[in-house]
Order: C-alpha cells, then structure tokens, then sequence
C-alpha cells in the first residue's frame, strides 16, 4: 500500500469514520471502494478519489475494492478497464484480489427490483422520456404521478419480465421506484430504475436488454460489497435519500453510509471525462495518454511521478466546498519530487555551434561530472569535451546589452563542469546575417572549473561536444489551455485552447550518456527543465525527449504582468 507520509491529515471524511469506529456502527469495520465507470481513462480528479480511499483503507487497516461500475454499455469497454487497473497499479495501490464489475451482479440486481415490484414500490411506465421529464415537476412545483402508476404487481412483473426478454424497443417502457412525485427533493419522484437499451455490453455481450441506472446499482453495488463507507462527489448529495430509500425498503443486510465530499478542480484544465473524450475524438490532442492531457496515462506519459501526485492529492485534502485549486500547485509537487529525484544531464535544444580554436581537433577527453550537486550518492558519467561543441543559442549575444552575463565576443564564460572559454569571433552566414558558429579559446587551467589566478567569470553555461552527443527530438509541452477556467461562460471550451501547448524541437543534441535510456526515465537538462525518455516514440536510434516541466514556474510570472 502507498504511504505518503507517516501521518495522513484529517478531514471531516475521517472523523465520521473515526465516530463510526467509536459507535461501532460497522462493527469496527472499514471497507471503501473506489468506481469508476471504464468509459474513459482516469484522471487527476479521480486520483484524489483514489488515494481518498485507498488511504483511509490503509489507515483504519480496512480494504478498499476496485469496482468498475459497468452499467451503462454505451462508451463502455475493455480498453478503459485496462486503462483504469494500469493506472491504479501506477499511483501505487493495491485492491489485492478485490477487482469487482457491477455488470457481475446484473442477476442480482434485477432480482432485487422484482423485490420492489412485489412490494408494490416499484411499476412499468410507459410515458415517452419527455413525458416522464414534463411529469416530473420542477425545483418549486410538485410533479404528476405517471397514469401507470398504479399498475398491479401482476401486471407490472409480467412486463418487465418482458422487459428483460427484449420484447419491447428502446424507450417503450422503464421500471420506476414508486416513491413521492411531490418530494421537494427531485430525485425522489419515482426515479428511474431500469431501462431498455438494445445494445451490447462489453462483458455481458447481448445477454441483456434492460440496464440499471446509477442509482440503483451503485447502492446496490456497494452492499453487495459489504462497503461501510461510500464516498462520492457533492453532485449526489440529493441522491443520498434515495441510495438509502433502496437499501432500506429491500431491507438488505449491509447498509453503507453514503459521504460526499468536493471534486477536484483544477485551473488550466478541464477533469470532465465528456470534455476529455471530446478532445481525443476531435484530434485537438493526440489520444489519452498525450502528455498535455490531466490524465493519468498522460502525466505518466508527460514525466510526473506517482509520488508527485500523492503528494497533491495529500495537500489539496477534502473538504465540502468546491473550489478551484491551482496548476501550479500541482506542478509545484512535480518540480518538488524531480528535484530529489532527477538526474543531472546537459542537452542543448537551440544548436549554436562554438570551435575551440587552441583545442588540438581530433581529440576528446572525458570530464567527470556529477548527477546531482546534492546527492553525491548518485554517482557520476563522463562527458565528452572536444573541439567543436554545442551551446545553446540564448547563452550567445553579437551585440549583448550591459547586463547579458553569457557569452559574447570578448568575454569569458564557464562551461559546466569543464573548462573557461573565451568568444574571440563569430562567423556569420553570409545570406543572413545570422551567427552561426561562436569561435572560441580555452584556458586548458581552469578544467577544475575555477582559474588558478583567482579571476571570474558571470555564468556558467551547458554544453555538449558537437561530434559526441546525440541528434534528438524534444518535445516541450506546456499548458493545455491559457485561461484558468476553460468551462466559464459555457462557451465552446475548446476556444481556450492554448496554441503553443506543444513545441517539436527536431535538431537537440543530447550528451552521450542518454544512448540507452529506458523509456519513461526522468532526468534534469541542466538549466532547462525536467525531461523524460517518451515512453512511446523514443528508441534508441531515435531519441525523444518530452519536456515534462520547467524549472521555474514562468506561468506565475505571466499572470503577475497581467495583473500589473
Ligand atoms: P465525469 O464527471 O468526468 O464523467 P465521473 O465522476 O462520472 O467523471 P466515474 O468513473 O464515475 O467518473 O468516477 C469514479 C469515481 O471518481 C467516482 O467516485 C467519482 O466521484 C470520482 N471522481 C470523478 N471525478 C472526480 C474529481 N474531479 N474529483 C474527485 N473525485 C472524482
Ligand atoms: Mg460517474
């Protein structure tokens, strides 16, 4: 099980439970469970429910179940089931030999709905959709009961008998609860509990014609499971009487408390699996696993550690409340965890070639250079030095102002871990003007870094040898969307998208030691960011590289100005 810290915060969530132990209310029992519906990968917001539930099952030494609430065929598969178990297994928990499918307890279910019918709670309505939402009121005024509503149970157990034979189409009839079509509460005014959809299931193939609703086969569900505590989003927090209402009136054994706490809101992003979907069919991003994508298989893809987003969830905590949370506190925790973690490599992603013109050509030597100034215990490579090297454009000025530190004719500038190097004249492409190699003298003293004479110089600079280093592709991705809320004012959420969310870099040039590196390794690029080996499209003979995030946070830095 995944143990973020020694001591987990507590929350409202766990002081029920906490209450609940003191009472003896499930017997000094625990079990959660974690259901997602596979109609789509999982992402940040269903993490926070992950590690909700997964860790308080760890804490009160409970379990917690992955269940896949299957009830719906439409959009439903067994590619998102993978997906989903790949995705847990990542995060870092553990359901042990508990994987359950409501669709496993279709039999079960439908017995239990002939239970209500028998106790006169529940009837066959033959209303058309759009009758059955005109019958059903509004928020200030009462509904209307369904003509059919006081079918005989005879009558009622004979059609949805035939119901479930596939006697009838689509929308012909559904199997209401007969509760109260006056409650003030919406959700109690005969709900829905089975309908007809013709359509296979991804499991249970044409087996069945009819399907439960949420409502019922999630409490359900979830008393089948022996569940103590079922904790969902505040969007059910109406339907909590009813989740109790079936329980009670089939008087089942195992009576679940129902707890909803906030979702995850996250700027710069949307965690609405429609939206998501939407952006993967319309091509704006290259599938679910895209690197810019707030889903999990995506921040896999994109460098971010399962220790990372534990460490979020952790922080954000749970409250009642929805509120937006920052990017940039996610990013933050990613940029927290790669600091420990991440190698120290030199890559140069804008080429600027630089000759070293007292450096004998045709000689190399190897400098020593550590993969982490904090951590000595993460050893060290060699990095090749020769001739000709790369820097990165930026680091060269023709004509620098007063305060540009970095190379530029006439001045002097410390190579990482290697020598001083001074700029003593460019050569220029002679069509357009632009500066195309920086021709450079060493001082073959300063190879320790620092100058015997004591002189200094402004900056440090990474490098790497031209004839060495790797020809690479670098991906450097950034926010999927530039405003904070993309989903404000109800308009086409896809207006928002950000334009320079992806960048290809085709000419970068990583050092040598990058040659073999597993796919999904994270590293430093000094100077540059965090990077990670694209776990899809990198090989060996064609290095790619995602920018995962940048060292600094540059978007605080925008928004300040706007603000300014
Ligand atoms: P969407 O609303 O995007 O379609 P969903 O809630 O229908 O998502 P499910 O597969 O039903 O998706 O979610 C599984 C579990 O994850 C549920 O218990 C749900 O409450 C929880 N969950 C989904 N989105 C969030 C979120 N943004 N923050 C916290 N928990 C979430
Ligand atoms: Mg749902």
């Amino acid at each position: 099980m995944a143990q973020t810290n020694s001591s987990p915060p507590s929350d409202f969530i766990r002081e029920i439970i906490e209450e609940h132990l003191l009472t003896k209310r499930f017997k000094g029992r625990v079990a959660t469970r974690f259901p997602p519906e596979p109609n789509g990968y999982l992402h940040i917001g269903h993490a926070k429910s992950v590690c909700l539930n997964f860790g308080i099952a760890a804490q009160y030494r409970g379990t917690c179940n992955l269940r896949m609430d299957d009830t719906d065929p439409t959009g439903e598969s067994q590619e998102y089931v993978d997906s989903i178990i790949r995705d847990v297994k990542w995060l870092g928990f553990d359901w042990e030999d508990r994987l359950y499918f409501a669709s496993d307890y279709y039999e079960q279910l439908y017995q239990y709905a002939v239970q209500l019918i028998k106790k006169g709670k529940a009837y066959v309505c033959s209303l058309s959709a759009d009758e059955i939402r005109d019958y059903r009121g509004t928020l200030t005024e009462p509904g209307m009961e369904s003509p059919y509503r006081n079918r005989s149970v005879e009558e009622n157990l004979d059609l949805f008998e035939r119901m479930r034979a596939g006697e009838f189409e689509d929308g012909a009839h559904v199997l209401r609860a007969k509760i109260d079509m006056a409650s003030p509460n919406v959700t109690m005014r005969d709900p829905i509990i089975y309908r007809i959809k013709k359509e296979a299931h991804y499991r249970t193939g044409d087996q069945w014609y009819i399907y439960p609703m949420y409502d019922f086969a999630h409490c359900l569900s979830d008393s089948i499971e022996r569940i103590t505590h079922s904790i969902c989003t505040l969007e059910f927090e109406n339907n909590r009487p009813l989740y109790d209402w079936f329980l009670d009136e089939l008087k089942v054994e195992n009576h679940p408390q129902q707890i909803e706490f906030a979702r995850l809101n996250l700027s710069y992003t949307v965690l609405s699996k429609r939206r998501l979907i939407e952006l993967v069919e319309k091509g704006y991003v290259t599938g679910w696993d895209d690197p810019r994508m707030p889903t999990l298989a995506g921040m896999r893809r994109r460098g971010y550690t399962p220790e990372a987003i534990r460490n979020f969830c952790e922080r954000i905590g749970v409250a009642k409340n929805e509120s937006l949370i920052e990017m940039a506190l996610l990013e933050h925790c990613v940029r927290e965890d790669l600091n420990k973690k991440a190698p120290r490599v030199m890559a140069v992603l804008h080429p600027l070639r630089v000759v070293i013109d007292n450096y004998p050509g045709g000689q190399a030597e190897e400098l020593d250079c550590p993969y982490h100034p904090q951590n000595p215990g993460m050893g060290s490579r060699k990095v090749p030095f020769s001739q000709t090297l790369y820097i990165e454009q930026e680091d060269f000025m023709e004509n620098p102002p007063k305060k540009f530190y970095r190379l530029a004719i006439g001045k002097e500038v410390r190579l990482r871990y290697g020598y001083f190097i001074k700029c003593v004249s460019v050569i220029k492409d002679s069509n357009t003007g632009e500066v195309v190699e920086a021709h450079c003298i060493y001082d073959p003293e300063t190879r320790s870094g620092f100058a015997p004479d004591g002189r200094k110089v402004d900056a440090t600079i990474h490098w790497v040898s031209a004839d060495h280093s790797l020809p690479s592709e670098v991906r450097l991705y950034d926010r999927l969307f530039n405003v904070p809320n993309p989903l404000e004012g109800g308009s086409d959420f896809t207006k928002y998208l950000n334009s320079n969310s992806l960048e290809i870099l085709k000419s970068c040039h990583v050092e040598p030691s990058l040659k073999d590196t597993a796919p999904g390794s994270r590293f430093q690029f000094e100077r540059l960011g965090y990077f990670c080996t694209d776990p899809v499209d990198s090989s060996n003979k064609a290095l790619v590289f995602n920018r995962t995030i940048t060292l600094r946070d540059t978007w605080a830095k925008i928004s300040e100005k706007e603000k300014r």
